[in-house]
């Protein structure tokens, strides 16, 4: 039988190492063993790094015997045999009991694989695998000449090594001719030639068999072009089934809650703001759904824009939902459209306009009546706009005619949340996201590739601007006194503060989580526990801001009180909020002046970003800092110091995107689905990224579109298949 791409990894190898990366790599076909690429490659007595070696790596080496030593043990039968091994960087202790590996001989190379532990304060592998390498090893095709060989170092589990991976491969690839016919190229012949790209037989053989990094690094390139094309050929597919989806539109009409939101709003838009405003409502005209992501600065006035698109669909007979993060968030935003919109948005109210609508708040914490009068106005069409939460996206909402879902601070919610809210219109409603910061263009084109984008880059006139330093707790201890005195006097001048920790306090366990842990890197667990709210509240209010009003904000609090207190603190009836990051994704209170964020390092790069913009909304001039135990010369030091440096939410986005892993960035925003990314980098590739995308394009805007390509077209519904069956075992 002629082995395919499709065989089962069982037909081709034993059934115990069949079973081994089936269930311990989920590799199941040929395809997948193939696409299994080498972590790195090692080369003798020059990769293997063992001076890099830390404890508790899970590692594969190469690496020379150094030294053999068998003896007795005092205090138990049997023999400890000691095996040094070294690979000119660094040298390691294996070390085996009663005998095995007792017959290894000085000058021998081999591949050693465990997880690194230490002993009396140095390195050691406690029987680790081993796998002694010989000639034959190097290459099979009898190039002798292995030491400049590179040896593929594959992710491996506890039972199916490296180099049992390694062998698998090569029985494949060794078919010799017969591998060209088994690995059939899914990229049209024209692509390759324009973008000079490897046929896909080769490049699997380079990756994974390379005599040089060049022949990695070309290979890479073919391979990443595969995914990125499956990837955007996905994304430019739902483009085109949702422009095809039967939508309603929403034509602006004079003399409604547009028009009395643009008389009534205290300042001029921004050219931005007009700008998009116009493209939005444009868009809200055509019969097919909007799909766009509006972007911006933080504090570049996105929720205005998105509330003018909202009134216009009210205008027009719809209903318009906004989806926010938290309860605080949401509570804030139906605070401020009833606000801007007075009487017109209490019709049915004794005050309120006859040809007004309602705003109707719905979160997962109203009580059983409020709740149930909520969702009746938004079922009979009585609010025109609706707020909410999760709480919106349940099953027994239902509304009468929704017409705009707009997704406030996007990053919060995944492609399948986004779809729930859609599904509620009789007809695809149009669908406006806006994302908390600035994201990178790589990002804009993956995790949302299938929406069009459109960016505020300006920040309105008039901001004071915020100033940012960092303040070194170990280093400088007196500065986290002046910056408490700073507090005082931003008080003193009728200014507000908030104080953000990561940790509430008090209890301890899981419900003592930070509240949103958001990408901030992790470092070891030897670390102190984080500053809580409780302690750091307490401490001010005895210590440094003694006689200010202070008070605390946290998830752990009701609704009701949360709001209550945000609210207060909006009424400037408190000075100083001591609160976890509920304050951070879109909070507006344009009178507080100063952020002191505690530990800061327990942050990540967009979340300190987004902290900080929570003081940068008036006129008044802003200060942020950044207070930490972390030194200035370490990574964490240098990280915020970058943060401090700069306000340019692009340039800190990309900052952030290289401190997490792209799965993170791709799964987190995709809930977790398969990208089906394995080499892409969303930081290097975006020059391959955006050519794939304009070939995805090119491709799908042809009549026959991938009917000439059906293994392009395969690879695709493979994509989708493996997302499903993620979204699957998720639910
Ligand atoms: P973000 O884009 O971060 O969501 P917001 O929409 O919350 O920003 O706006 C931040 C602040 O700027 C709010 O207080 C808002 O009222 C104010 N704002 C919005 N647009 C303008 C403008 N054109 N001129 C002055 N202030 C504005
Ligand atoms: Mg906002």
């Amino acid at each position: 039988m002629a082995v395919t791409l499709e065989t089962p990894l069982a037909r081709v190898l034993g059934p115990k190492t069949a079973t081994g990366m089936a269930e311990q790599l989920d590799l199941h076909t040929v395809r997948d063993l193939l696409r299994h690429y080498p972590r790195r490659y090692a080369r003798r007595g020059e990769m293997a790094r063992l001076d890099d070696l830390q404890k508790g790596d899970r590692v594969t080496i190469l690496a020379q015997v150094k030294s053999v030593n068998t003896r007795r043990m005092r205090q138990r039968h049997g023999t400890i045999t000691e095996v040094a091994v070294g690979d000119g960087a660094g040298t390691m202790k294996l070390v085996f009991f009663n005998n095995k590996h007792a017959k290894l001989a000085p000058g021998e190379w081999g591949l050693f694989a465990g997880t690194v532990g230490t002993y009396q304060g140095s390195l050691q592998f406690t029987h680790p695998d081993c796998h002694m390498l010989e000639d034959s090893d190097s290459d099979s095709d009898g190039d002798q000449d292995w030491a400049r060989a590179l040896v593929p170092i594959y992710p491996a589990s506890k039972d199916v090594s490296s180099w049992v991976i390694q062998k698998s491969v090569k029985l494949l690839i060794g078919a010799g001719g017969g591998f060209g016919e088994l690995v059939v190229d899914p990229l049209p012949e024209d692509i390759r030639a324009r973008h000079g790209l490897l046929s896909l037989a080769a490049a699997l053989l380079d990756i994974h068999r390379p005599t040089s990094m060049d022949d990695v690094e070309h290979a890479a390139h073919r391979l990443k072009w595969d995914e990125a094309l499956v990837l955007q050929l996905t994304l430019a597919g739902r483009r085109k089934a949702a422009a095809l989806e039967p939508g309603i539109a929403r034509p602006r009409r004079p003399g409604g809650l547009l028009d009395a939101i643009d008389a009534a709003l205290p300042f001029a838009l921004t050219e931005g703001q007009r700008e998009v405003g116009e493209e939005l409502a444009a868009e809200l005209d055509r019969d097919q759904p909007m799909h766009r992501l509006l972007q911006g600065e933080v504090g570049s006035g996105k929720t205005v824009v998105a509330l003018r698109a909202m009134a216009q669909v009210v205008d027009a007979g719809g209903q318009a939902a906004l989806l926010a993060p938290t309860e605080v968030l949401a509570a804030q935003h139906v605070r401020g459209i009833r606000q801007l919109l007075g009487p017109l948005g209490r019709a049915g109210e004794l005050d309120g306009a006859a040809d007004g609508t309602r705003v109707t708040l719905l979160t997962g914490s109203l009580k059983a009546a409020p709740k149930r009068e909520a969702r009746a106005e938004v079922a009979e069409g009585r609010a025109g706009i609706v707020v909410g939460t999760h709480a919106l996206l349940q099953e027994g909402v239902e509304f009468a005619d929704l017409g705009l879902v707009v997704v406030d601070e996007q990053h919060r919610f995944g492609v399948e949340q986004r779809d729930a809210l859609r599904a509620k219109g009789s007809r695809p409603p149009h669908v406006l996201v806006m994302t908390a910061t600035p994201i990178p263009r790589t990002v804009a084109m993956t995790v949302y590739g299938d929406l069009e984008t459109s960016t505020l880059r300006q920040l309105p006139s008039g901001r004071g601007g915020v100033a940012s330093s960092v303040v070194p707790m170990g280093e400088k201890p007196g500065w986290l006194d002046r910056a408490w005195q700073r507090v005082r006097e931003e008080v003193a001048a009728g200014r507000q503060a908030y104080v953000v920790c990561p940790r509430i306090g008090d209890l301890t366990g899981p419900d003592d989580e930070p509240e949103d842990a958001d990408g901030a890197p992790d470092g070891g667990d030897d670390r102190r526990p984080p500053l809580a709210v409780l302690d750091v509240a307490e401490m001010l209010r005895a210590g440094p801001l003694n006689g200010l009003r202070l008070d605390v904000l946290h998830g752990r609090l009701g609704p009701e009180e949360k709001e209550a207190r945000m609210r207060a603190f909006a009424a400037g009836q408190i000075d100083v909020l001591v609160a976890t990051t509920v304050v951070e994704v879109g909070v507006d209170v344009p009178n507080a002046t100063v952020m002191v964020v505690m530990d800061a390092d327990r942050f990540g790069v967009s979340q300190l970003h987004q902290l900080r913009g929570r003081v940068a909304r008036g006129a008044h001039p802003g200060l942020c800092l950044l207070v930490t135990e972390a030194a200035a010369a370490s990574s964490t030091g240098q990280r915020l110091a970058a943060v401090a440096a700069t306000s340019d939410g692009f340039a800190l986005a990309r900052l952030d995107l290289e401190t997490r892993r792209e799965g993170d960035v791709l799964g987190a925003a995709q809930s977790g689905s398969r990208s089906g990314v394995r080499l892409l980098s969303l930081l290097e590739d975006e020059e391959l990224i955006s050519a794939a995308r304009a070939e995805a394009s090119a491709l799908l805007d042809t009549e026959r579109g991938l009917a000439d390509h059906p293994g392009l077209a395969a690879e695709v519904a493979r994509l989708a298949t493996d997302e499903r069956a993620d979204y699957l075992e998720k639910a």
